[in-house]
């Protein structure tokens, strides 16, 4: 049986052309980039090629506002702490509802441990952010608005630049979630208010553990980690360089390919949705019709259950993942949902597709072919029947 991942927001797989590019940094090119003789110096010359990569892809405005760090969470957390400490008189923050839990669990912590207070901006049906409510928020108290490019659910994509411009009114720093948006959406930086934003290798095709975060030129900054002086002081410790190589390779390919990749994913995508609405009654789409991922399909099948609809398609050899997951024996939505207000009976049947520039057509052949079967077995099954185990996006993808 072939097999078809379509859990591109969850990882994606590493291109070859990226592994090729890593490996002479796993033998010959094992120098460490701080040091001064030619084993270094080679590989410092590498590590910068990968900061010029990753600049084209984001559109920065300087190489050095990029700093390489373990991922998406190590960037986000560095963002909000930085945040805090270089405006230590602001004790707000302002997010949303449904940010990542790398940001939400964050701002918790904070809530309980230091008292800062936390905005959690709503987001009406479609996963749109309230921007009275946004406004209302934003005042001289808050060091940092913290809100993501793209949702990782449900793929919806929030105004970030017009948010950015917004947040600067008041004086606060603006960061972005960028994990799902950066390689599959355009991004130029050097025009925007955006102050800081992360991203993550393994959502565009490089390796797990490297990302990185965007400082802009001039925003005042403290480090995580201390400790050497690697990437100019703000992130300490002998950089991964085998990673770092990687994610810029990744970067330049997304950089090439972005344009026509995403008209090919998004006529996939398209096309799923449609057959899937036409084969299946009682089924919509989650997220913004308009302002979308082009990879992101987030469809409820009312009256069923995700974490079993995800066994059976596994069985056929086609892995996705759902927005529901059964937590002491009762079914439960996942936050983005819940801040949806999607109804219970089918935010609990949520499946999400994601795509990337790997699948085909026969991808989406396959699962037209499946699926109406598949939500009739659930349809006609008793609920609940989901496992603790069951894959959830909330649980943090
Ligand atoms: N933010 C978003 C929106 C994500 O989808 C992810 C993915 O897991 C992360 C943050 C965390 O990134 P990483 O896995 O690199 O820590």
């Amino acid at each position: 049986m072939r097999s078809i991942y379509l859990d591109n927001n969850a990882t994606t797989r590493v291109d070859p052309e990226v592994v090729e590019a890593m490996l002479p940094f796993f033998t010959d090119q094992f120098g460490n980039p701080s040091s001064t003789h030619a084993f270094g110096s080679s590989v410092g010359v590498a590590v910068r090629k990968a900061r010029q990569q990753l600049q084209a892809l984001i559109g920065a405005e300087f190489d050095y506002e990029i700093a390489f760090t373990s991922g998406g969470t190590e960037s986000d957390t560095t963002a909000i702490l930085s945040a805090l400490e270089v405006m230590p008189e602001r004790r707000e923050i302002v997010t949303s509802a449904v940010e990542h839990p790398a940001v939400l669990t964050l701002c918790a912590h904070l809530e309980m441990s230091r008292g800062v207070k936390v905005h959690r901006i709503p987001v009406d049906q479609h996963g749109r952010l309230d921007l009275d409510a946004y406004k209302a928020a934003l005042t001289a108290h808050v060091a940092i608005v913290s809100l993501m490019w793209a949702n990782n659910e449900t793929g919806t994509i929030f105004p970030v630049v017009q948010l950015a411009a917004q947040a600067k009114l008041v004086g606060a720093l603006f960061h972005t979630d960028a994990v799902q948006a950066v390689g599959k959406i355009p991004i130029d930086l050097k025009s925007t208010a955006i102050d800081m934003l992360s991203l993550s290798s393994h959502k565009l095709h490089g390796p797990k553990g490297i990302g990185a975060l965007y400082v802009k030129r001039g925003v005042r900054f403290r480090s995580l980690i201390k400790g050497g002086h690697q990437e100019r002081g703000r992130r300490a410790g002998t950089e991964n360089t085998p990673g770092i190589v990687g994610l810029g390779k990744a970067a330049e390919l997304a950089t090439k390919f972005m344009d026509d990749e995403n008209t090919r994913v998004k006529a996939l995508r398209d096309r799923l949705e449609k057959g899937v609405l036409q084969r299946v009654p009682d089924t919509f789409v989650t997220g913004d019709p308009l302002e979308r991922l082009p990879n992101t399909a987030n469809i409820a099948f009312e009256h069923a259950e995700g974490g079993g609809m995800l066994r059976l398609l596994n069985h056929h050899g086609i892995a996705c993942s759902s927005g529901s997951a059964c937590s002491s024996g009762s079914l439960e939505s996942s936050h983005v949902l819940r801040a949806m207000s999607i109804p219970q009976t089918a935010a609990q049947g949520t499946v999400r597709f994601s795509f990337s520039r790997d699948n085909g057509e026969e991808d989406v052949d396959r699962v037209l072919e499946v699926m109406p079967g598949i939500v009739e077995e659930m349809r006609d099954t008793p609920r609940p029947k989901a496992r603790a185990e069951d894959h959830n996006p909330d649980k943090g993808e």
